[in-house]
């Protein structure tokens, strides 16, 4: 069996200034721990070629497959606010670009393959726990239909990596429809390389934005559609509950796509100054807080861009201005247009914001499970008769029968039979997500006992969020109630 990977290498093709070639470095003993079988048919990919000793030996870095390019990409970034010029793939190789079944281009990582020219301090290696973290997150916002970046399989390899203790080494095989990043602008930006960024901002028109080649201003299209996707991410993240927690520039994707599952966590509990990442003191990102951040991350992009926005500095700066302003109203748009579907209200009436957001208030006051209240306000969208779970959520919470009352005024006025809106709503309020404490029990069996059973039957369940087997309801349940705030750790 021969494994071939149809690689076609764009970002290889650019200048040398824009990357580290740099081979993987091989491990002692590599072990398969999942193959994406799925993901890889997509990619063209034969799954039982990828599986087999060979394929395993690339997904490891012992080899180089045929057709790659191996290399770490340059960058830079803001990291809590403060500019670190000279960052990079520090632990991860990307080792070339395919185009899927779909004709799109989709760059193929390592992540925890071995030093590279930007390593700095680290020893390029993850552990298992963050990488199965990343596998299980990010194909459970693959399912819950958010754009992410995909895991395509994961390895051991049968070293210890060294972090406050000892743990067994992985490696991640990401995929992304590329992992340019606004700090890969900052990278040439912050050098005063006009000629790198030009180059930078082309390629991602001609892989994110084909469209911006034809309008009057391309490089201002190119900034309208990262602002444009970013809107329509960070409001996707809002309505799960998701928090990115490291959403630091060099940590978002021009793409649009979520990227780097570090500290992130679903919030279980209602409350906006959620914060899991231990090393996110003040609360920079907060779930709240999220929309905000990226708006000031895009105008790090839209700084970064000024030079080729126009000649005139006036224009330039008044074109990014103007091109930033434009966020608030694209994220609220899509923040609203996701909370009518959350709350099953066909058609747009005045008033609707202030129902979604009295729920919330509700919800916060009885510090209700985000999912589980919109889970059940679906049932219950099937009459008064279903809305006893519901009723349970939110005890304690004040006017709960006038919002209630409310809700169901602007249900029927939809037009939709209850039955109708019920249906409508479970698709769009999961059931399953990737609760923090299964999370951390799957982590614990496979890094203690060497269990990959967890993995395997969670991935199962959060890979069919909105319609679970009813072998997996357990996977619904909220956590038990616990005096210990959940804490994550930045996953390196
Ligand atoms: P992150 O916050 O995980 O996005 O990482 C920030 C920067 O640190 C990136 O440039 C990473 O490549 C680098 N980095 C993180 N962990 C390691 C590691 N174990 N070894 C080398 N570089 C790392
Ligand atoms: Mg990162």
């Amino acid at each position: 069996m021969t494994l071939r990977f149809p690689f076609d290498n764009s970002y290889a093709r650019l200048p040398a200034g824009f990357f580290a070639r740099v081979n993987p470095t091989p491990v002692a003993g590599p072990r398969l721990v999942k193959i994406n079988r799925e993901l890889a048919r997509d990619l063209g990919l034969d799954p039982d070629a990828l599986a087999s000793p060979e394929g395993v030996e690339i997904l490891a870095g012992q080899r180089v497959p045929e057709g790659a390019e191996p290399l770490a990409a340059a960058y830079s970034g803001h990291q809590f606010g403060h500019f670190s010029p000279q960052l990079g793939d520090g632990r991860a190789i990307l080792l070339g670009e395919v185009v899927n079944r779909s004709g799109a281009r989709r760059d193929i990582q390592l992540k925890g393959s071995g030093l590279t020219p930007f390593s700095r301090g680290g020893d390029g290696r993850a552990a298992l726990g963050p990488v199965l973290r990343e596998y299980l997150v990010s194909e459970a916002m693959a399912a819950l239909g958010v754009p992410t970046t995909r895991a395509l399989a994961a390895v051991t390899t049968g070293e210890p990596v060294l972090r406050e203790e000892v743990l067994p080494g992985a490696v991640l095989t990401r995929v992304a429809s590329s992992h340019i990043r606004v700090g890969t602008f900052q990278f040439f930006a912050s050098r005063r390389n006009l000629e790198g960024l030009r180059q930078l901002a082309d390629h991602v028109i001609e892989r994110h934005d084909p469209e911006a080649r034809m309008a009057p201003r391309p490089y201002r299209a190119l900034l309208d559609g990262v602002i444009g996707r970013q809107a329509e991410l960070i409001a996707q993240w809002l309505l799960l509950g998701f928090i990115h927690g490291v959403m630091n520039t060099d940590n978002m994707s021009v793409s649009g796509e979520t990227i780097d599952y570090g500290p992130c966590a679903f919030m279980d509990a209602y409350d906006p100054a959620t914060v899991f990442s231990s090393i996110d003191r003040n609360g920079r990102y907060a779930y709240g807080n999220q929309p905000g951040i990226a708006q000031w991350n895009l105008a790090r992009l839209a700084e970064c861009l000024l030079p080729l926005l126009a000649d005139d500095q006036d224009e330039a700066v008044a074109q990014a201005q103007d091109a930033l302003d434009r966020f608030v109203d694209l994220f609220n748009d899509a923040y609203l247009r996701g909370l009518r579907r959350k709350l099953g209200l066909a058609g747009d009436q005045e008033g609707d914001l202030a129902l979604a957001q009295d729920l919330l208030g509700l919800m916060a006051e009885a510090r209700a499970d985000f999912t589980l209240t919109f889970r059940k306000l679906a049932d219950a969208a099937a009459g008064p008769t279903h809305d006893g779970e519901l009723r349970a959520l939110l005890s304690g919470a004040t006017a709960l029968d006038a919002w209630l009352a409310r809700w169901r005024t602007r249900l029927a006025s939809g037009g939709r039979d209850p039955a109708e809106a019920a249906g409508a709503m479970q698709l769009a309020n999961p059931a399953v997500i990737p609760r923090n404490h299964l999370v951390e029990a799957m982590i614990e069996a496979a890094v203690e006992r060497q269990d990959y059973g967890p993995f395997e039957e969670m991935l199962e369940a959060v890979t069919r969020p909105f319609d679970p087997r009813p072998d997996h309801a357990s996977y619904a349940d909220a956590p038990p109630r616990s005096d210990v705030p959940y804490r994550t750790f930045c996953g390196t």
